[in-house]
């Protein structure tokens, strides 16, 4: 199956423009003057604690990560004098907690918002269901809008949210939201590496007149998870059950952007600059040679031409002379003639080579935490200069041993020339800034996040969880078309192997790769090369603005340069749409997308969109 239909465009240079005014007066009757800047408005309701406040920053940071242009606004800015939302918002996104109490005024005005000028809302577990004095409320203000009777009270002394799952009726719907491909189990309930089906928190609640997307099952009825609610005006209102900032903040990262994703593109056809190079799918495979026990395996996956030139992965090495305690003579040894060196030179032609932590893999991965912080700093050191020392290149890829490290280690990375690193928590997500010890990681050096398959992330794992080995293929196949499809980065890790089980997958994972990278709808790169983009993107100040007859003017500006950065903007289908401005690659795809690339590397950039 294959989505990315393209039908023509037509794509014109500035050198005509003044022809194509004329014909855009004629069909427009006049020149469309560039009028509302288009963008999301947060309610940032009630801000007491620093828990509230830790609350709208994870929904600001996921909107700023995903190229959302959005704008934080208070319960007092949001309504006007005459009771209504000031329209300037092309949606509105209400976060849990700090909009449990809101004047019914309030509630009114985001009713009449999605009743009467067709917007659309995205609700999050509570809102409006406090009155002023902190009462809960019978009933959320909002329930008839939302067509669910959300957050409900529980009986006499119950907490009014319990601990449940998140199910969804089939795999594609699922996908449809955004659940990455290995993150629902059997019974399509959201799962994760290592716990399988997880918890989630929910409010007891009962479904109306919605349409149930993601459900849970709670004494034998029903709980909605996910639902939405269409409306003639072309609204449309969401509302997700379960306190989306709150899994962020505790290392689920796929849980709030997969909701605030699908909400804003599916639904609300917001605007975007689109988080990946070219606005394509993204795919890092990531390798870790932890020791000198893969010589052979790796001997075996370069005479099987597993190592593609065009497939570039992320192969990261534990560069010492020994593994498990000094002297033990089991490491890779890098700069040895005899042992890693002459691999490495191989190794390096066919990707980035990064740091796989310190030194010696295990004694590491089991002591850091017990070790001086200078000693960790100083293995991890010799760890890079070693692989440089044959590579000649600097290390700018990082992967823990174990897998796990704190946030203090997080920025001496980002000291030592770091910017991207292999990520245990976060599962199934899109590359992102960590939040770790309850701090967020701020700055250059991006997390990413493996993405597991049910319980097991490793291709080894799955092979000794007995997945069958079609299972695999398939799931690799999947997720490189998801993120095609979603134009979304995700990564895979696994160790070398000589087992057919695991060349296998790899080999399902290369042809379904090349193939869709020849077409254009995904990149394999090494995690440093998104990183730098990724850092562009986070550089780059946008605006999109309205034009008359669905029309859109659009001005970029980075002073590193464009390359690369792609716009996607909502068209609706049927209709041919003309794109002024130049080095612009233009794909227009069946379901109304339409997608504008920069490709030169200039610092400041306007085009225009007209539908004729
Ligand atoms: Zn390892």
């Amino acid at each position: 199956m294959n989505s990315n239909y393209r039908t023509s465009i037509v794509f014109i240079g500035i050198g005509i423009f003044t022809l194509l005014l004329t014909l855009t007066a004629i069909l427009h009757n006049s020149w469309a003057e560039p009028n509302e800047t288009i963008r999301v408005g947060v309610l940032s309701g009630d801000l007491k604690s620093e828990q509230d406040k830790l609350i709208l920053s994870a929904y600001e940071q996921i909107l700023k990560e995903e190229g959302f242009p959005y704008q934080v606004v208070t319960l007092g800015d949001l309504v006007n004098s005459t009771g209504k939302i000031t329209n300037n918002y092309d949606a509105l996104v209400v976060p849990e907690a700090i909009n449990a109490t809101m004047p019914q005024e309030i509630s009114q005005a985001i009713s009449s918002y999605v009743l009467s000028y067709g917007g659309s809302v995205l609700l999050v577990l509570d809102p409006a269901t406090k009155a002023a004095d902190g009462e809960l409320r019978q009933v959320g203000l909002l329930s008839e809008l939302a067509g669910v009777k959300y957050y409900l009270p529980a009986s006499e002394g119950q907490p009014v949210t319990y601990s449940g799952y998140w199910y969804f009726a089939s795999a594609d719907k699922g996908r449809e939201w955004g659940i990455t491909p290995g993150k629902l189990n059997e019974e399509h309930a959201v799962s994760s590496y290592s716990y399988g089906k997880l918890n989630f928190e929910h409010a007891r609640a009962a479904n109306q007149d919605a349409n149930v997307v993601a459900f849970d099952r709670l004494d034998s009825s029903e709980v909605p998870v996910i639902t939405e609610k269409h409306y003639a005006s072309g609204g449309t209102v969401v509302y997700a059950n379960l306190p989306l900032a709150k899994y962020k903040l505790r290392s689920d990262d796929l849980t709030i952007r997969s909701v605030l994703r699908s909400f804003l593109i599916k639904k609300a056809h917001l605007p975007r600059l689109v988080n990946s190079p070219g606005g394509a799918g993204g795919l890092v495979f990531n390798l870790h040679i932890c020791s000198g026990a893969y010589f052979r395996p790796l001997t075996v996956m370069l005479m099987q031409g597993i190592f593609q030139k065009e497939l570039p992965f992320s192969i990261h090495i534990t560069a010492g002379p020994d593994t498990y305690k000094l002297g033990d003579q089991m490491g890779f040894s890098a700069e040895n003639k005899f042992k890693g060196r002459p691999l490495l030179e191989i190794l390096q032609d066919y990707g980035e080579i990064g740091s796989h932590g310190g030194w010696f893999h295990n004694f590491f991965a089991y002591n850091m935490q017990y070790l001086p912080q200078e000693q960790v700093i100083e293995l991890l050191q010799w760890n890079s200069m070693a692989l440089e020392a044959v590579t000649g290149k600097k290390v700018v890829e990082y992967s823990a041993p174990g897998g796990n490290h704190p946030y203090w280690f997080i920025q001496e990375l980002e000291k030592e020339g770091i910017e991207s690193y292999y990520y245990t928590g976060d599962t199934g997500s899109s590359p992102t800034h960590a939040i770790l010890d309850d701090k967020p990681t701020e700055g250059g050096t991006w997390a990413f996040p493996i993405t597991p398959y049910r319980q097991f992330a490793s291709l080894e794992e799955m092979e000794r969880g007995n997945v069958p080995p079609a299972d695999v293929k398939h799931w690799m196949q999947d997720l490189i078309e998801f993120s095609a499809q979603e134009r979304s980065i995700r990564m895979v890790y696994t160790h070398p192997s000589d087992k057919s089980y695991e060349l296998d997958a790899m080999r399902a994972f290369e042809d379904k790769a090349l193939t869709e990278q020849r077409e254009g709808r995904i990149r394999v790169a090494p995690m440093s090369q998104f990183a730098d983009f990724l850092n562009r993107h986070a550089a780059t100040t946008w605006q999109v603005k309205k034009l008359e007859g669905n029309g859109y003017s659009i001005d970029l500006e980075n002073p590193e340069g464009l390359k690369d950065m792609t716009v996607a903007v909502y068209v609706g289908d049927g209709s041919k749409n003309v794109v002024i401005g130049e080095y612009i690659t233009t794909v227009q795809e069946e379901d109304g997308w339409l997608y504008l690339t920069v490709n030169s590397n200039e610092k400041e950039k306007h085009l225009e969109v007209y539908q004729v």
